[in-house]
């Protein structure tokens, strides 16, 4: 587990975490909720994640930050503002991870691959294989917040995160949020 304290501030003023009783978009109920542009929708915030990122992999001679999907192009765009290097972002063409814009990777350079949040650091392999393809290395992966804590080994490659969640949930006739009598409400919906 890692902590922020100063990133947990921000994380809940801008209700970007959030914590009581919620209707997941996969009809799981939660006692968590992290929606990161709720964060990176203020510059000022994005740049304090992306520079402490950054830090992290300033030995390691990135020559690309990747972004995966569309939750890591913010973040991607601005770690690499900050190594000063080239950034680009994977999108899905059949289901698929592609480079597209005249995005590439050249043979050798090294890559940083970039999200806002890993919970089973399944789109990060995705990414990485598409990397692998264009005989890219992976110089590692990089999110702001880490749901599950999967190891850097499990994923064949360093990763490093700023801030942990250790959210749990539950099927809906689970729920001991439920039990107690709660009604979850839809992230996103005002109170
Ligand atoms: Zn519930």
């Amino acid at each position: 587990m890692r902590t922020d304290e100063h990133l947990l501030g921000l994380l809940k003023k801008s209700e970007a975490l959030l914590e009581g009783h919620f209707l997941l978009s996969s009809g799981l109920h939660s006692n968590q909720y992290v929606q990161c542009a709720k964060l990176t929708m203020y510059p000022e915030h994005a740049a304090y994640v992306a520079e402490k990122l950054a830090a992290l992999y300033k030995n390691e001679n990135v020559d690309v930050v990747i972004g995966g999907a569309f939750g890591g192009i913010l973040i991607a765009y601005e770690i690499a503002r900050v190594l000063g290097v080239r950034n680009i972002f994977a999108e899905r063409v059949d289901n698929v991870f592609a480079l597209r814009r005249g995005f590439f990777i050249a043979k050798g350079e090294r890559v940083l691959i970039a999200e806002d949040v890993c919970t089973t650091g399944k789109s990060i392999l995705e990414v990485k294989t598409l990397v692998d393809s264009y005989g890219g290395i992976v110089a590692g992966a990089a999110s702001i917040i880490d749901r599950s804590q999967p190891e850097g080994a499990a994923l064949g490659m360093r990763k490093e995160w700023l801030h942990s969640v250790a959210a749990t949930s539950w099927k809906a006739d689970e729920c001991p949020l439920c039990k107690a009598g709660g009604k979850p409400v839809k992230p996103g919906s005002r109170k």
